[in-house]
């Protein structure tokens, strides 16, 4: 079955044939993959999904993949909690964590990403993959290129997290540290891609990468039982990921998978320290404005995001909305997710879980209504900005009287209180 129709102009809707190009020639708007949405209904059914490989490949009619996935056969299908502690805390009655944290293998939602566009890239014949960065995605092209036996080039921001250098290094690729912002990396890499024959994951092979990140949203609908949530709380660095979770109910929606209409409010979290998307939102604006980022959430820190407008549009037409979180309140996030639920994010989660709680206090999500909070990366990655924060509570000689005497002290302090 033909499935692709090619790729589309989202601006001027002017049609190209599937190639690695990004960017419309006669308007200059971004392309998007196009189905053919006729011959899928029908085709893939709940029944069929339901049969695939406990993986993001069980939704493989609905990415842009033509021949075999060639890597990360193990992506996707994490884990969606009820995370019933958070919701007694905020007051609510339904709250589901939707836990890219644990995705494999580099514990990021960029592993959906990745494992379309290196497919694709081997598809299109290319031997070299590279990105532009801000560390996940550094992580999972890296770790999916030294899978694939591809070459790979990884662009990141000098100041990047240790945490998050080590594990791209330790995949083996050519790792240049632009001293510069994300924004000043992104642009370098346009003109590498212009004049190298490579991949670009986020470049030149945004419109199939993008695409990756619909099965994260068709996952949280089969696993509620083909229900979306009545609110969906995304981060937003480039700004894609909302788009495509938006798109996948929409699919779903079309394809006769979804009962009943969907009533979806999808909402954006940013940090305040780079928050363009979220301005936009609350000046009720479709102009973005560019920010230089100064925040501990370095994953969401993209000053001048792709996807910036459609993320706002798309925001607009659920009927979202969205809020910035202060990096103490990102901390506070991350703290308040481990307390409760046992999921250690990193501080882009600390950066969702704060603005999904300042909507509810707000009264912008109803404590009544079903809450999916996007969980996209791992703490282990981040731990810097806990250093200050967290320490230990006991350190003392290997003796029981040393504990006892310690534990009578700890009783007396309070430090460890049963709540
Ligand atoms: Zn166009």
């Amino acid at each position: 079955m033909e499935k692709l129709k090619g790729l589309k102009c989202r601006e001027c809707g002017r049609r190209y044939p599937s190639a690695p190009v990004h960017v419309c020639e006669f308007c200059f708007g971004p392309l998007e993959v196009d189905y053919q949405y006729e011959a899928l209904k029908g085709v893939v059914t709940r029944a069929s999904i339901a049969a695939g490989p406990p993986s993001m490949w069980r939704y493989q009619a609905l990415l842009p993949i033509e021949g075999d996935v060639a890597v990360g056969h193990h992506v996707g299908f994490t884990p969606l909690i009820r995370a019933n502690n958070l919701a007694d805390e905020l007051g609510c009655r339904e709250i589901w964590i939707k836990n890219d944290s644990v995705c494999h293998p580099t514990w990021s939602f960029k592993d959906r990403v990745v494992a379309v566009a290196v497919t694709k890239a081997k598809e299109f014949g290319f031997d070299t993959v590279a990105c532009a960065s801000t560390g996940n995605l550094a992580n999972s092209v890296a770790a999916h290129a030294a899978e694939g036996r591809l070459k790979s080039y990884i662009f990141i921001p000098a100041d990047l997290e240790p945490g998050k250098v080590l594990a791209t290094l330790v995949y083996n690729p050519t790792l240049v540290a632009v001293e510069g912002t994300y924004d000043e990396v992104n642009r370098l890499c346009s003109e590498i891609a212009d004049k190298y024959r490579w991949a670009f994951v986020n470049v030149n092979f945004r419109p199939y990468y993008s695409e990756g990140s619909k099965s994260y949203g068709f996952e949280i609908i089969e696993q509620l039982g083909w229900r979306p949530p009545q609110h969906i709380v995304v981060p937003c660095a480039g700004g894609s990921l909302i788009t495509k979770i938006w798109k996948a109910i929409k699919e779903m929606k079309m394809l006769g998978l979804i009962d009943g209409p969907v009533d979806t409010r999808i909402h954006a979290a940013q940090a305040l320290g780079c928050g363009p998307i979220v301005t936009m939102i609350k000046n009720d604006t479709d102009v973005l404005v560019p920010v230089r980022p100064n925040t501990i959430a370095k994953s969401l820190a993209i000053g001048n995001p792709a996807d910036g407008y459609y993320a706002y549009r798309t925001v607009k037409e659920s009927g979202g909305h969205g809020e910035h979180a202060t990096d103490p309140e990102i901390v506070e996030g991350m703290l308040l997710l481990a307390r409760t639920e046992g999921i250690f994010t990193e501080t882009a989660g600390g950066v969702t879980v704060a603005t999904t709680k300042k909507l509810i206090e707000q009264g912008v999500i109803p404590r009544d209504e079903s809450v999916v909070i996007c969980i996209t990366g791992n703490g282990l990655k981040t731990p810097d900005s806990l250093y200050e924060r967290l320490e230990t509570h006991v350190k003392i000689r290997p003796t029981l009287s040393a504990f006892d005497r310690a534990l009578t002290d700890l009783k007396s302090h309070g430090a460890q209180e049963e709540h």
